[in-house]
């Protein structure tokens, strides 16, 4: 057993946002002797206690947001842990920590949720409903549990900053934790605006230029926005943004004031992100007709040249449209790298509605993962609007105080919400293969000549200078020929 471990701090599962556990992978736990339920004492910058559950990965422990906003350590950080003891609390005190928290929420139902949670003072937790509220006091010290006799108040006045996080310095309202199946992209964002915002001058020492752009292209609604805020929430770092279409004047030199003004707002708040929306509609392609867009495209072009390494400035860019940027932004020293944000898959579209659901109180019949696999298409603000609609439907089906989302309710918002994202953009592979479709011999044997062979054997068709069958029997076009409706077409196909 050791008393003391290093590991490395990752987001939290989607799940567990906002529950305060800490996940450890079961050698962690052995080595520190903890087991799942245990209290563990997190020790970064400061010090914050958490409840052990089951983890995966090595040396690595999932904390939400809000727990690294208490201990002030961002993902990628290394923590001290040490197994902890509590005692039962006699009286916890509550402050809101940031303006958008209920200065005046109800007690009983605080205390409802906080009930057997693990605090001390200066931890940052969340009340479903309320907001994020910082612990201010605990009767006795030090790492406390909170049980049913517990007296827990909470005082209206704002946690003073620095009590936990960055003080509440532009607070962007984003985690890690509110994006579901973006894993990989947010890793690849956070690694390319990181360095550079944090250790500037190991770039100079290396002596090359340090990354001052990355664009986001994807469908809209897929998160560009929210990933740019969680990032800059991560590292610390201010978060400016201006929309495209917004600083779109038709006087002359105001797009570019406006532009300016927007680069001096960041460095003036460096570290900062300065989050350029709808890019496109500023940076298109410049032509010879188009004298303002020219001229903003060029003031955007200085404007990014001119951000010195020691500015500690990132430009990160969205647009719908990657192909109408202006090739000279998309250059290195500009925009240097580019990440696709795509339309969800299903275990992204199941990871999306448990963050969109994880506040509502759900039937236990509700079936997300159904759901998931209903919803082909939806991209995340597709998915937010489906959850809001259910719960819509939940209100107006129950008028008592403490509604439920019974899977009714989701399919009234089904029938509402349209999936966003076109055709075009979904690439899927489809995991029906040909034994799930019942009967049909003939129709099957000839799809298989039809399509696969072409695909599977083409140099054997080749070979023999023979052409695969193109079509079916006669001059119908089409693979398949059509059909009553529900025969198994769109089945087939897959
Ligand atoms: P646009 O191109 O229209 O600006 P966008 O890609 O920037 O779209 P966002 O503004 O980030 O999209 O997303 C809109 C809303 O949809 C978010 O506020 C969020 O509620 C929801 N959403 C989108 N993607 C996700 C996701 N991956 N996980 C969770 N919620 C999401």
């Amino acid at each position: 057993m050791t008393d003391e471990i290093e590991v490395r701090v990752e987001g939290a599962r989607k799940s567990d946002a906002g529950r305060g556990r800490a996940r450890l992978p079961s050698a962690v736990q052995e080595q520190l002797g903890v087991l799942s339920g245990d209290p563990v004492i997190i020790d970064g910058d400061r010090l914050t206690v958490a409840k052990v559950w089951p983890g995966d990965g090595d040396r690595v422990i999932r904390i939400d947001a809000d727990t690294r906003a208490s201990v002030g350590a961002n993902i990628g950080d290394t923590v001290q842990i040490r197994a902890g003891t509590v005692e039962d609390a006699a009286d916890v005190t509550l402050q809101p920590a940031d303006d958008r928290a209920d200065p005046d929420p109800p007690t009983d139902a605080v205390t409802r949720e906080l009930v057997d949670g693990l605090v001390r003072e200066g931890k940052q937790l969340r009340v479903s409903g309320h907001g994020a509220y910082v612990v201010t006091e605990t009767d006795p010290t030090g790492s406390v549990r909170i049980t049913d006799d517990t007296a827990v108040a909470v005082e209206p006045e704002l946690a003073a900053p620095g009590t936990t996080g960055d003080g509440g310095e532009a607070p962007t309202g984003a985690a890690y934790e509110d994006i579901g199946g973006l894993d990989e992209e947010l890793e690849l964002v956070r690694e390319m605006i990181e360095l550079p915002l944090s250790e500037p001058e190991l770039f100079a020492r290396l002596g090359i230029e340090p990354p001052k752009g990355v664009l986001l292209y994807g469908p809209p609604g897929t998160g560009k926005t929210l990933i740019a805020r969680a990032v800059a929430n991560e590292v610390d770092a201010h978060f400016e943004t201006i929309s495209g279409p917004e600083i779109v004047s038709k006087y002359k030199g105001e797009s570019e004031q406006q532009l300016r003004d927007a680069f001096d707002r960041a460095s003036a708040n460096a570290p900062a992100i300065l989050f350029v929306d709808e890019i496109d509609s500023i940076a298109g392609a410049r032509d010879e007709d188009a004298d303002m867009e020219n001229r903003v495209v060029a003031q955007l072009l200085t404007l990014m040249d001119g951000l010195e390494t020691r500015e500690e400035v990132i430009v990160i860019g969205a647009t719908n449209r990657v192909d109408a940027i202006d090739p000279a932004l998309r250059r290195g020293g500009r925009f240097d790298r580019e990440i696709e944000i795509g339309v969800p898959d299903e275990a992204g579209r199941r990871e999306i509605l448990s963050v969109h659901t994880r506040e509502m109180p759900l039937d236990e019949a509700v079936d997300l993962d159904a759901l998931a696999a209903r919803t082909h298409g939806f991209v995340g603000a597709d998915l937010a609007t489906l959850a809001r609609e259910a719960g819509m439907a939940a209100l107006r089906r129950e008028s008592g105080d403490e509604p439920v989302v019974e899977p009714g309710d989701f399919e009234t918002a089904l029938a509402g919400v349209e999936p966003s994202a076109m055709r075009e953009y979904v690439v899927e592979s489809p995991t029906t293969t040909f034994t799930d479709v019942g009967g049909l011999a003939e129709t099957k044997a000839r799809l298989r000549e039809a399509v696969e062979w072409p695909l599977a054997y083409g140099p054997l068709f080749e070979e023999t200078n023979t052409e695969p069958r193109r079509r079916d029997r006669g001059s119908d076009p089409r693979a398949v020929r059509p059909g009553p409706p529900d025969r198994s077409g769109d089945r087939l196909s897959r």
